[in-house]
């Protein structure tokens, strides 16, 4: 149980969600800290003492190696022997393994490489210059903790979702929730798959409630290099369009943070925050290198920060694209019986945090009851 945060993060990694934000079906936070952000650790107790107050039969420590359709429904092989179940809810997760382009073959081999699967603490690298390749949530963290560490970082920087901590004195994310951005659903949503591919956003959960965004790396002495495109005689190759790339950035959060004004004054809630806040731009950097020797020892190691992806190896029922991305209509899966949930954009845009899973659930499992001629 809470298997990914026992043993999938990194030590310094805190939820990029608020406290109060971490609810689950009948269960709240209802700690000293609502505006804080959990430890993975307090992340695996919250869902443990979900567990106990929820009343579910869990069992722990059991891998599903097979699900397979038959007789009306699907056999189901675990490590701890066969069960029949006319329906199945897939609920493994989006990011059961990092995602990491093939680039990485072409890495001299002097270069030590870590995904964010292996990445614990900064102490653990050789010493030296690191290449953070990913700038979404978990890049932007592990080039921070790397820079604080003394070493010299450089940051790969491709798409990104860019967003301050706090807007008009509340958490961003509590924009995001009371403005109904969050609750936008998967079939208002324009572009769908272009909506479940979108990277995490720039956030860090950090008790000062921090910015983390290129600016504030940029100013710690990050690096800041182009997507990283090809490799080509041991050099890394990145790509120069870095002006576009942060344009578009902050000209999407622009626009977010202009819904959020238009809201807070429709609903009548401007007299309750601070005034609207506009951001500098992120400064481009005066020459930004395009190529970096990885064979001349100034990269001692990189990190992958590429994002992750699911895996359905043990799902013997041909419900997974050319992708690896499970083929569904808001967690009802192609195949009868057969559900899904907690996967982006599921139902709606908040569908792969915590506190998406409640309304999901309640809508996925009416369709699942329907299907058993339960309801
Ligand atoms: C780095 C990172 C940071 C995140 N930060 C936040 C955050 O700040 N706020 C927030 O709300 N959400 C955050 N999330 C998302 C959140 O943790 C959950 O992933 C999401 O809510 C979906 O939950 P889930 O239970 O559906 O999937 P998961 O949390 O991914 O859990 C799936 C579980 O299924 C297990 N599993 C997979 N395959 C099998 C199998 N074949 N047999 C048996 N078990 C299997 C996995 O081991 C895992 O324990 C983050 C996720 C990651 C990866």
């Amino acid at each position: 149980m809470a298997n990914s945060w026992r043993r999938e993060r990194w030590d310094s990694l805190r939820l990029l969600t608020p406290n109060w934000q971490s609810r689950l079906p009948g269960l709240r936070y209802e700690g000293p800290d609502p505006d804080g952000y959990m430890t993975a650790g307090e992340v695996a107790e919250f869902i443990e003492h979900f567990a106990k107050v929820s009343g579910a039969p869990v069992r722990t420590g059991v891998n599903v190696t097979s699900v397979r359709q038959a007789d009306g429904g699907y056999h189901v092989t675990t490590s701890d022997g066969e069960i029949f179940s006319r329906t199945v809810v897939v609920a493994s997760g989006a990011c059961n393994q990092p995602s990491v382009p093939a680039l990485r073959d072409a890495v001299p081999a002097s270069v030590e490489q870590l995904t964010t699967f292996g990445y614990r603490h900064p102490g653990q690298l050789p010493d030296g210059g690191v290449l953070v390749v990913g700038a979404s949530a978990t890049g932007v963290q592990l080039a921070a903790e790397l820079r604080q560490s003394g070493r010299p970082v450089t940051l790969s920087v491709g798409e990104h979702v860019r967003l301050p901590r706090t807007y008009r004195g509340r958490d961003v994310l509590w924009w995001m929730d009371a403005s109904g951005v969050w609750d936008q659903r998967y079939d208002e949503v324009e572009d769908l798959t272009r909506a479940r591919r979108l990277p995490s956003p720039q956030l860090v959960g950090t008790p000062e409630r921090t910015t983390l965004d290129l600016n504030a790396l940029a100013a710690a002495g990050v690096e800041l290099v182009g997507r990283w495109a090809a490799v080509r005689d041991g050099r890394a190759l990145f790509s120069g369009g870095l002006r576009n790339v942060f344009s578009l950035a902050d000209l999407k959060m622009e626009r977010l943070l202009g819904t959020f004004d238009e809201w807070a004054t429709a609903e009548g809630h401007d007299g309750e925050v601070g005034p609207p806040e506009r951001f500098a731009a992120t400064r481009v950097p005066e020459s930004a290198r395009l190529q970096l020797d990885l064979a001349s020892g100034e990269i001692a190691a990189i990190v992958w920060a590429t994002g992750f992806r699911p895996d359905y190896q043990w799902l013997d029922v041909p419900v997974v694209d050319a992708k690896g991305q499970l083929n569904h209509e808001g967690g009802v899966v192609a195949s009868p019986g057969l559900y899904a949930l907690g996967l982006p954009v599921l139902r709606r845009r908040r569908s792969t945090f915590i506190s998406g899973i409640e309304d999901d659930a309640r809508e996925v499992i009416g369709h699942l009851a329907r299907y058993l001629g339960i309801s």
